[in-house]
C-alpha cells in the first residue's frame, strides 16, 4: 500500500492557513527506510513539539507528504492527528483513505466522533469504489457501513478487493485480499 503519486504541488491542495504546528504524528506511524524508520516508533530526527530538526535536507518523501486533515477544510481540529491519534491519507485517486494508527492509541480510531464519520464515508463509498482502511501498523481493518472485518496483516504490494455479496450489493459487501505474489 503506497500513497499515491500526484503530478501537482502537493502544497497547492492545502487547506489555506492550515498547517502541522506542534503535530508530528506521521514522524511516528509510518516507516520511512530514507531515514531508517520503522513504523509506530518516533523518528530519529523528530523534534518533539517542533516538528523536524532536519527540515532542510529532510527526504522528499517527508517532503511531500501532507495528510488528509491538511487537505480537508470539513475536518475539525479534533481531527488533527496529534489529538485524533491516527494520520488519514488517501491512495487509488482518492477512492481509498487510509488511518494510520498511533500504536500507543490502537483503538482512538473508534471513539466518537471518528467512527460515525467512518461509517458515513464507508456508506458513500458503496458502487463507487470507495474504502475506508484503518491500519495498525500492518494489521488492516475494513470499515463498512455495517460492519468490519479484519484482514489480517496487509503487506505493500497486496491488494485489498471490495466486491458485492452473493446477493448484490444490496445485500452488502464481502473484501478480499489478494496477496503479492512472491
Ligand atoms: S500528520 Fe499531518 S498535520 Fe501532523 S505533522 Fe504530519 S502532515 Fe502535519
Ligand atoms: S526526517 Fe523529519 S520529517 Fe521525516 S520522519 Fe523524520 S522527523 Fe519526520
Amino acid at each position: 500500500m503506497e500513497q499515491t503519486a500526484t503530478v501537482l504541488d502537493p502544497a497547492s491542495l492545502l487547506v489555506p492557513g492550515r498547517e502541522c504546528g506542534t503535530c508530528t504524528m506521521c514522524c511516528k506511524v509510518f516507516r520511512i527506510p530514507e531515514v531508517d524508520k520503522v513504523a509506530g516508533q518516533w523518528c530519529r530526527h523528530v523534534a518533539q513539539g517542533r516538528g523536524c530538526s532536519i527540515h532542510a535536507t529532510r527526504p522528499d518523501v517527508c517532503r511531500t507528504f501532507f495528510c488528509h486533515y491538511l487537505r480537508n477544510g470539513q475536518l475539525g481540529p479534533e481531527w488533527k492527528p496529534a489529538q485524533a491519534k491516527f494520520v488519514l491519507y488517501t491512495e487509488m485517486n482518492g477512492k481509498r483513505l487510509v488511518v494510520a494508527t498511533d500504536p500507543s492509541a490502537p483503538v482512538a480510531w473508534r471513539k466518537q466522533p471518528y467512527y460515525a464519520q467512518f461509517k458515513r464515508w464507508a456508506a458513500a463509498g458503496v458502487g463507487q469504489g470507495g474504502q475506508v482502511i484503518v491500519f495498525n501498523a500492518k494489521r488492516a481493518t475494513a470499515v463498512l457501513p455495517d460492519r468490519d472485518i479484519d484482514l489480517g496483516i496487509v503487506e505493500v504490494g497486496d491488494e485489498v478487493i471490495y466486491r458485492p455479496s452473493r446477493g448484490g450489493i444490496q445485500s452488502g459487501i464481502d473484501v478480499d485480499v489478494r496477496r503479492r505474489a512472491g
